[in-house]
């Protein structure tokens, strides 16, 4: 029997008596930091992955951070990317002052499109942000006089909802101009790509383990990576730049404190084992929400690519027709005990981008399109089919 109100949550972390275990298994030693679980964390990972070094850090955030030092970028220089991803994502270039070379999307995934990422990477000055600012750079050339071609370095593609982008495309593209790739696969942890997993592509692959992803650790993020040198700098740099044989008071580089917590990496060790099971158990919700909303003529349910051998549901996103008021859906349905969220706003009119590099609306129109009529749904693995029910005939019925 379907109560006639629930109160129903945009989405919950997937936890079991045995994750709780291991978090005060760790508590109950001395060793809260530093110690075994995050080894042993990293150790699972390369299995889970097959890549040769994984560094557990403290956010996705931070592991993307570290992949753009590692990656050597660096004032003024240049990363094509998209805005439509979630902040994160362009925040770790402007962390080392380098310049977002944004392209558009592809309209039916929301991932970077490849034939736009080729020619940014062949006419980047072309897609140069409007204002550019390069006060902070290691140059005091005036701007009409910089080799932009020379400063780009690397691209970074995310796999946007839990679907890989266009990954071997961007890698042909990568080799060509000899660009480094970072993989932001923080909404993808376990998805596949023509049978190769996500975060693999790459130089760098990122995950993150925020409550609401599919694994968390509370907060967390890992890279993995096949890069020995680049391994070795980032264990440095998420240990305040403490190189192997430096004490705990010398540092060689300018490093951060991105560790992530002995008590954290014994529940993403126990979320990690069940992560097939949980991935499972989303592609289920996700299953039930197509069939239904498969049906209301309004509703565009999520499109899946054929190179995607394998989904990693991270949300479900819905799109509505232009003419729907959402943000009045979304009080009705607030009001009926269902959230919805709008997904994602476009990164080029946040604020600080827009002040700090002058976008404007109509500068990538498929990303506005997504941002203005992307909706995301409550979802999680433990949500029940009454629930799905419950959200569907809501939605069906402010609908109409
Ligand atoms: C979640 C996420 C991140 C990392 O987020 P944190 O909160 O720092 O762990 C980065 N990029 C994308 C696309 C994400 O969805």
């Amino acid at each position: 029997m379907t109560p006639n109100f629930m109160k129903i949550p945009m989405s919950s972390p997937d936890l079991t008596d045995a994750d709780r275990q291991a978090v005060i298994d760790v508590i109950n030693t001395p060793i809260l930091s530093l110690g075994p679980k995050v080894v042993e964390f990293e150790m699972a990972f390369c299995d889970y992955t097959g890549a040769k070094h994984a560094i557990a850090v403290n956010s996705g955030t931070a592991g993307l951070h570290l992949c753009i030092r590692a990656a050597g970028i660096g004032a003024g220089d240049l990363v094509i990317t998209t805005p439509f991803s979630f902040v994160a994502s362009t925040n770790a270039l402007l962390f080392e002052n380098a310049i977002p070379v944004f392209v558009d999307v592809d309209p039916k995934t929301g991932n970077i499109d490849p034939e736009q990422a080729a020619d940014a990477a062949r006419n980047v000055e072309k897609y140069l942000p409007r204002k550019v600012d390069i006060r902070n750079s290691h140059s005091e050339y005036p701007v009409s006089n910089i080799d932009w071609h020379s400063r780009l370095k690397a691209v970074l593609p995310v796999d946007v909802f839990g679907q890989p982008a266009k990954l071997d495309k961007i890698n042909a593209i990568a080799q060509e101009h000899g660009l480094k790739v970072i993989e932001d696969s923080c909404e993808a942890l376990g998805a596949t790509y023509q049978g190769r997993q996500a975060g693999r592509y790459g130089d760098y692959g990122v995950f993150a383990f925020y409550p609401n992803k599919q694994m968390t650790t509370g907060e967390g993020g890992l890279i993995i990576t096949d890069d020995d040198e680049a391994a070795g700098l980032m264990r440095a740099l998420r240990n305040q730049g403490r190189a192997p044989g430096d004490t705990w008071l010398s540092h060689t580089y300018l490093g951060y404190n991105y560790r992530l917590d002995e008590m954290s990496a014994a529940l993403g060790l126990a979320q990690l084992h069940r992560l097939d099971d949980m991935l499972l158990k989303r592609e289920k919700v996700a299953g039930w929400y197509s069939e239904r909303l498969g049906e209301i003529p309004q509703i565009e349910i999520p499109h899946i690519s054929p190179e995607t051998t394998r989904m990693s549901w991270f949300v479900y996103v819905i799109r509505l027709p232009q003419n729907v008021d959402r943000a009045a859906l979304a009080k009705r349905l607030e009001a009926r005990g269902v959230p919805i969220r709008p997904y994602f706003l476009p990164i080029h009119l946040q604020p600080y981008m827009v002040e700090r590099f002058g976008y404007r609306e109509g500068d990538f129109p498929v990303t506005e399109d997504l941002g203005r009529r992307g909706v995301a749904v409550p979802f999680s693995g433990v949500m029940i089919e009454e629930q799905v029910d419950y959200v569907c005939a809501a939605l069906r019925e402010e609908l109409r």
